[in-house]
């Protein structure tokens, strides 16, 4: 007979899931055989450089990794990332306080309000944003307050237009450049006032920067840690999922304030048992070794972008081309919502975007573009988008 099921009340509150009637479509058309072009998620189609995958390899036969991973990472991975960010943001971060190893940056982001946010207590969320701030918010019982991401304030959020009252109860702030979905890229003056903001209201500030590396134009966008105060308000999450095309070996980590750090550590002591060594060794050779992999990837993406965002732009539509991520921003053209739009892309044209709204709100009137496929599948969708305005 068995038990009646129920799902927690947290469960309960988690957003509704958007997609479903267009996964439901995009199976249908799979399973019919048809031609799907897939411009949907967000993961890289090439696969992780040779080197690392070698080092993964030799250090999966040696029988020192096959045990639980210490602590809060290898102490040598941990300084590989110090020397990383020395090198690359000329910022100076202790291995031992400072930086956290973690299994995908978007495990440390979900797990960031339970070690912070009381329940019924706020965190400052970007609307359109990456899910988990969102739902690792409202996992941990917290209550998110949007930001709108708007064009006209370069898809920055306005501190001023948040209300007083909220800012001063707020715990966290998250905040992500460059900016997946919007694409858009901060600059040093936004993460001064940041820093204040943070200071006068005592708000922890949580920087997603997953795409640091993938930009296209100078000057490279810079770290949230560069700025003066930073590390004495906030943290910031790195990943090597899309520099290095390792989505599925889930490897990143969090660095910045030393207690923020602690707190997120002892979340994660009492949940996970850490990453597999042999990944940790691997992540050192990603970070340590100097290759063209990053030139080349960035060339690629270019290259894609230019193709596809030139190849709309023939076709009337108003696009602007992405200083940073693989995403492209498309505001959706008169006459359709999001959904409607994503819905005919595919109903038409057998191909995958993601509507807006499944990222907030604001994100109406526009789709996601992810760039991750060839640039001959990208003119092949432009080809077919034009036959739709015949
Ligand atoms: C892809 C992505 C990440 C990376 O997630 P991992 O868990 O490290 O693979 C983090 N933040 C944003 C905004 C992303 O798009």
């Amino acid at each position: 007979m068995g038990i009646k099921v129920e799902i927690a009340q947290r469960l309960k509150k988690l957003p509704p899931y958007l997609f479903i009637e267009i996964d439901k479509k995009k199976k249908e058309k799979k399973d019919a055989g048809k031609d799907i072009i897939d411009l949907g998620v967000g993961d890289p189609d090439t696969p992780t450089p040779d080197y690392i995958i070698k080092k993964l390899c030799q250090e999966v036969e040696n029988p020192n990794t096959h045990r639980y991973p210490l602590g809060k990472g290898l102490s040598s991975f941990r300084e590989a990332i110090a020397r990383w960010y020395k090198k690359r943001f000329d910022v100076t971060l202790d291995p031992d306080t400072e930086i956290l190893p973690l299994i995908g940056s978007k495990e440390g982001i979900a797990h960031m309000p339970l070690a912070f946010v009381n329940s019924q207590e706020t965190a400052l969320v970007p609307d359109p944003c990456y899910p988990p701030y969102k739902s690792g918010t409202i996992l941990a019982g917290g209550n998110p307050y949007y930001m709108p991401l708007l064009e006209q304030n370069d898809f920055l959020p306005d501190l001023d237009a948040i209300d007083s009252q909220v800012a001063k109860n707020a715990k966290i702030m998250f905040i992500n450049y460059p900016n997946n979905p919007t694409g858009a890229c901060a600059n040093k003056d936004f993460f001064e006032r940041v820093v204040s903001f943070a200071e006068s209201n005592n708000i922890i500030v949580a920087h997603d920067a997953a795409y640091s590396e993938l930009y296209y134009e100078e000057p490279k966008p810079m770290s949230f840690l560069e700025v003066e105060g930073a590390k004495g308000v906030g943290v910031e999450f790195h990943s090597l999922s899309k520099t290095f095309n390792m989505t599925g070996w889930r490897i990143g980590f969090a660095c910045g304030n030393k207690d923020v750090i602690a707190g997120l550590a002892k979340v994660k002591e009492n949940i996970d048992s850490g990453i597999f060594e042999a990944i940790q060794h691997a992540a050192i050779e990603a970070l340590e070794i100097e290759t063209d992999h990053i030139d080349e990837l960035l060339k690629m993406y270019k290259q894609r972008r230019d193709v596809f965002v030139d190849g709309l732009n023939s076709l009337g539509w108003k696009v602007a081309k992405p200083k940073a991520t693989f995403y492209v921003w498309t505001p959706v053209p008169p006459g359709y919502t999001s959904i409607e739009l994503s819905d005919s892309l595919l109903e038409k044209a057998d191909i995958v975007v993601t509507p807006g709204v499944g990222f907030g709100e604001n994100g109406e009137g526009y789709i996601r573009v992810a760039l991750t496929v060839d640039e001959m599948r990208l003119k092949e969708a432009v080809e077919r988008i034009k036959k739709l305005h015949e």
